[in-house]
């Protein structure tokens, strides 16, 4: 009679990118796993370093399945079974939209989310229970490098940021969730996230340098921090440097 299999031997194969998260011995993708044959995929997946937000797709022995990664508990893998794991193509949004939560390493991305008018918290000591439930609780993205946050059950959507440079990491983000490549100013504080309101001039006026009061006409307001904004030289840089920031970080062949 035949009894099932103490044990199974499952074949992971990990493509477009994925397999830059795994050890260094497995870099080639392959991976060859001894596990029991109810065990979660989700489990087996991070146990290899892959967090669960960054499987997009899978295919079981050739054949899609779509909702295997989180129907895992319970399914009946076979011995010798294949598994093809996919990184998103674009990644899908929370209800809410391409809203961030950041971790306490990625404020320089922080801002130039916000230049791109992208709601994106992010506060130099928030700590790992925190960042998870905000994320959770305000149906934020949580972006970060550090992927045992991103192994989480309660972060549902995230990403691993894998570029240490903030204009690669700009690029990550824009391709990963399909952002507009284009600087929206003055709509979101770029030091705190509030957004903007406009203000009459003559509100400001005390707070303005001669020439700026000389030149400008438009000004915005961040009803939080109080920081005004105008549209000086910097605004002209700040639209050049987004598109050259996204530019110059896009990967040469992007296969996504
Ligand atoms: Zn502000």
């Amino acid at each position: 009679m035949n009894q099932p299999a103490a044990q199974i031997n499952l074949r992971f194969h990990f493509h477009n990118g994925l397999e830059d998260l795994l050890p260094a011995a497995q870099r080639s993708g392959q991976v060859q796993m001894v596990c029991a044959p109810h065990q979660s995929i989700k489990h087996l997946v991070e146990a290899l370093g892959i967090p669960h937000t960054e499987v997009g797709q899978m295919c079981l022995n050739g054949q899609p399945a779509a909702d295997l990664f989180l129907a895992a508990a319970g399914l009946a893998l076979k011995d010798g079974d294949r598994l093809d794991v996919y990184p998103y193509g674009r990644a899908p949004l929370p209800a809410g939209g391409a809203r961030f939560v950041l971790d306490n390493h990625l404020g320089r991305l922080a801002i130039y989310l916000r230049m791109l008018g992208c709601d994106s918290l992010y506060r130099n000591d928030y700590q790992d229970e925190e960042l998870a439930q905000v994320a959770s609780s305000e149906g934020r993205i949580l972006l970060t490098r550090d992927r045992r946050l991103l192994m989480r059950k309660s972060v549902l959507y995230g990403y691993c940021v894998r570029h240490k440079d903030p204009p690669r990491q700009l690029a990550e983000v824009v391709l990963r969730y399909d952002l507009p490549c284009q600087a929206s100013p003055f709509q979101r504080c770029l030091r705190c996230n509030h957004p903007l309101r406009p203000v009459p001039k003559a509100e400001v006026l005390e707070r303005l340098e001669p020439l700026t009061r000389q030149y400008f006409d438009e000004f915005h307001l961040c009803p939080a921090c109080n920081q005004v904004y105008w549209k000086g030289s910097h605004y002209e840089h700040m639209l050049g440097m987004i598109q050259e920031l996204i530019k110059k970080g896009k990967p040469e062949q992007d296969e996504r």
